[in-house]
């Protein structure tokens, strides 16, 4: 068996769908490689008087549209191959949804967990410095976002710190997106990617001859699910399936993982995880030996929402479900995947399902390019037009409709209603071109080998525009 790196693994799939298209092999060489990496360490000022040195990354993996875009992942396992895979996922990624951003990706090697705020504060703003000395961030340039470890704070810090470096530069708040709402961010980007993940499972779940073939029952009610990684992602994801009818019946965190097959309550375990310190011993459900074995349970759909390399060569045969819905960037290794293939399980692959994110982002960056919040100069006129329509119905029928009835029919679209729209349009379509895709290769394509086929193609489509490539 091989052992390879994360970046390998993600190469290997593009190797697989390129071998699908019939593209120069120069230009797919050049969609392939990761353009630039920049590695950094700095000296950091513990609490406690100490010095630390603390190593950081920005790799910007495709310019073939600019700015470069992509989170920024405060981890133990960050390393060089880690932030060239993440960053390459990006581009295929934004080309997949039609995002206009290269792919980029950056990490600082520590575990937030074992830092203080003010720790964290001084390391994020240290890193952002960093970056733009070396042109690394800007509204035009590369802008990041959050991922795993990091969230609205740390985007606050980097947005904060890059204006007070670039005074006077109109359109510095889009140098980074996920920050929170008060600090130029949008209506619905915390919850994004799980409303993605959401939507795209959603999706999958209505087709009814795939759902026939997996011997299930289309829709989401009634299905059962296992979330690894409680997180942002994971979090929202279990919210909205949860809302939708399906059970969670699993959790896995990194301190332990909890199975009832009756169901679990999600609030109240998040509640108790938080009084008590930890997942493990809640009350009916049963807490698992390791908390990889979450990967092994019954269930319809299982969603790794952590990190990637969770499902490899040695436990994706006793994986139970139907569906692995990945959350998570990079969750399934490509021997995993055969045998997933083997085993006639369904992998929506990562570019697709968490697209939502960066979908979101891209709205949050044009939102603060433009310097208007969406829907402010719509709302009201539309809100006027719809009721002024609805008094020629009632004209008409000389019938009055309720003031319930006149309100929902007479809303305007708000921030966070387009913002949602927008991002449920494009994962159903996402979903749709990638799913339309796999059938065009009939059998000698998976939904992951198809979603690089989609992001190969209009990448490709780029360079031939550009007349760069024949
Ligand atoms: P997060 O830091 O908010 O959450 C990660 C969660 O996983 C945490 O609760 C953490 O405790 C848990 N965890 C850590 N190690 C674990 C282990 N060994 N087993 C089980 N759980 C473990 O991060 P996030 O933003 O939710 O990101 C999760 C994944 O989703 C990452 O792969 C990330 O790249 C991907 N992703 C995130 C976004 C985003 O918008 N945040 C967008 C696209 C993809």
């Amino acid at each position: 068996m091989s052992h390879s790196s994360f970046y390998q693994d993600v190469n290997q799939s593009f190797d697989r769908a390129a071998a699908l298209t019939d593209h120069d092999e120069a230009l797919l060489a050049q969609i392939r490689a990761c353009n630039t990496v920049y590695r950094v360490t700095f000296p950091i000022r513990r609490d406690d008087g100490t010095i630390e040195t603390i190593h950081a990354w920005r790799a910007e993996h495709s310019h073939h549209k600019q700015p470069t875009k992509g989170g920024i992942r405060y981890s133990l396992m960050v390393n060089e191959d880690e932030v060239r895979a993440l960053a390459a996922l990006m581009t295929y990624k934004c080309a997949l949804v039609d995002v206009p951003f290269g792919g980029a990706k950056g990490g600082i090697r520590i575990d937030s967990k074992l830092y203080s705020t003010e720790e964290l504060e001084r390391i994020t703003r240290r890193y952002t410095f960093e970056l733009l000395r070396k042109n690394f961030i800007g509204p035009g340039v590369d802008v990041p976002a959050p991922d795993f470890g990091t969230g609205p704070r740390e985007m606050a810090w980097i947005a904060d710190t890059y204006m007070g470096l670039t005074a006077g530069e109109l359109n510095s708040l889009a140098c980074v997106t996920g920050k929170p709402l008060s600090q130029g961010g949008i209506r619905g980007r915390l919850e994004a990617t799980g409303r993605g993940v959401f939507f795209g499972i959603r999706e999958a779940c209505s087709c009814s001859e795939d759902m026939q073939a997996l011997g299930l029952q289309p829709g989401i009610e009634g299905k059962t699910f296992v979330v690894q990684g409680l997180g942002n992602v994971g979090y929202h994801a279990a919210k909205f399936l949860s809302q939708a009818g399906a059970i969670l019946v699993g959790v896995g965190e990194y301190e332990g993982a909890i199975y009832s097959a009756d169901g679990l309550d999600l609030e109240a375990v998040v509640s108790h995880r938080r009084d008590s310190g930890s997942i493990l011993n809640y009350d009916g459900a049963k807490d698992l030996e390791s908390t990889k074995d979450v990967l092994e349970q019954e269930c319809d759909i299982l969603i790794p929402a952590a990190l990637e390399k969770q499902i490899t060569h040695k436990n994706a045969a006793n994986v139970k479900a139907k569906i692995v819905a990945e959350a998570a960037n990079g969750p399934t290794t490509p021997e995993a995947d055969s045998i997933l293939a083997e085993s006639g399980i369904m992998v929506i692959p990562d570019t697709l399902l968490n697209a939502g994110g960066v979908t979101v982002s891209y709205f949050e960056w044009i939102k603060n390019l433009s310097h208007m919040r969406f829907g402010r100069m719509q709302k009201r006129y539309a809100e006027e037009s719809f009721g002024r329509m609805m008094g020629v119905v009632e004209d008409l029928t000389g019938k009055k409709v309720s003031d319930d009835m006149r309100r929902l029919s007479t809303k305007g679209a708000d921030e966070e209603d387009l913002v949602n729209s927008g991002l449920e349009e494009t994962m159903v379509s996402s979903f749709h071109q990638v799913r339309d895709t796999k059938l065009k290769f009939d059998g000698d394509s998976d939904l992951r080998t198809a979603a690089f086929v989609v992001s190969i193609d209009k990448i490709a489509l780029c360079y031939h525009e550009l007349g760069i490539f024949p």
